[in-house]
């Protein structure tokens, strides 16, 4: 599918990308992104941020400070985001310096959970059943539609697991309303507090499997989907990713098409991963919208012609985007910080296996 709007030229290796976040995502993108010829420049407060290690530059400054955002933006040819937690009002800024990719409108939409469930309603996307938890009496009424246990989430801020509470039976939810909206995670640092409105309440869902979708849409509109990933979470935070999950045809079609929907009417640009749950009868639910690389799509890397890096670069830079047929099934196991208390991975033990990677 293509647009009659002329697309800008396309950005070229040489050019220099901005990065806003320097986490893991970053510093994977960063590496592909040298590797493909580009330059780095990435804004974070943490001058020791993953993704600053690769960079060929840095800017160090909050994520929501506009001073820092310009001085990053008259640097480089392109922005970009590692995180979706980037205030759309900077990023709007941002943008009639240079291209933001993914721009503003998007990450208005998707960083605001309330507002990201109103847009999937809108576009005729099932999703968990949901109401807001703005306030104590705004909670009582969701949890008398909702039901019981039911999974209160801050609107903003929250990523794997962080800012959710789950609202047993026998809670009057007050507890851990209070709990959530005192105890905000501070993904960016120095956020002032948000006044009102800062929770949404959804119902419990009894899904069979959680499944996510990841593609990458270029500038002229074109999509192309990687091979849809079947995730194990533990602790609220991905586990196991194995692809391409097993599914029906039916299946894969109709979670293709939700995904394409999300991205197209967001008219998002670059990678984008949407997360569903499969209830016992085939029905799919969206639960999440992330606009950029996903955990749940570090397998591409060894598996697929075209890695979710390489795709995401690709499309910022309004490039084609490349093959993203997988060569291999594949199994990612995340082996995340916390789990190396004991000392680290048995290495040489995991790569005796030479499909191990
Ligand atoms: P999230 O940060 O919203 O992606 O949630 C992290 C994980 O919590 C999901 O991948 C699910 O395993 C679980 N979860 C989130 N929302 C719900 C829900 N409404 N019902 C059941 N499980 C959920």
């Amino acid at each position: 599918m293509t647009t009659d709007v002329p697309r800008p030229p396309p950005l070229g290796p040489g050019a220099t990308i901005g990065v806003l976040g320097g986490g893991q995502l970053g510093r994977m993108m960063a590496i592909v992104a040298r590797q493909m010829g580009y330059r780095i420049v990435v804004l974070d407060p943490n001058p020791r941020c993953p993704t600053a290690q690769l960079a060929d530059g840095f800017v160090v400054g909050a994520l929501d400070d506009i001073v820092s955002g310009r001085h990053l933006a008259k640097q480089v040819d392109v922005i970009t985001l590692d995180t979706e937690h980037v205030p759309g009002d900077i990023l709007a800024e941002l943008e009639t310096i240079v291209p933001v990719r993914p721009g503003a409108s998007v990450l208005r939409i998707i960083q605001d959970r309330l507002v990201q469930k109103q847009f999937l309603d809108r576009i005729g996307v099932a999703q968990a059943r949901w109401a807001p938890a703005g306030d104590v009496d705004e909670l009582r009424a969701a949890l008398a539609l909702l039901g019981k246990p039911a999974i209160l989430k801050l609107r903003r801020a929250g990523y794997d697991g962080k800012g959710q509470a789950r609202i047993p039976e026998t809670s009057d939810g007050l507890a851990e309303f209070a709990h959530l909206t005192l105890a905000r995670p501070a993904v960016l640092p120095d956020q002032p507090a948000e006044p009102g409105n800062p929770a949404v309440l959804e119902e419990l869902v009894r899904f069979t499997r959680e499944i996510s979708v990841i593609l990458a849409r270029d500038l002229g509109g074109e999509i192309r989907i990687y091979p849809i990933a079947e995730n194990v979470h533990r602790r609220h935070i991905l586990h196991t990713t194995r692809a391409p999950a097993p599914m029906t045809l039916d299946l894969q079609t109709r979670a293709e098409a939700i995904a394409v929907k999300v991205a197209t009417s967001l008219g998002h640009v670059g990678v984008m991963a949407v997360e569903m749950f499969e209830l016992p009868d085939g029905t799919l639910l969206v639960n999440e919208v992330a606009p950029r690389v996903h955990n749940s799509g570090h397998y591409t890397l060894g598996a697929c012609a075209t890695s979710q890096f390489e795709q995401h670069v690709r499309a910022v830079c309004g490039l084609p985007l490349g093959d993203q047929r997988a060569l291999t099934g594949a199994v990612m196991v995340n082996l995340i910080g916390d789990l190396w208390a004991g000392g680290p991975p048995r290495w040489a033990e995991v790569l005796a296996r030479p499909e191990a990677k």
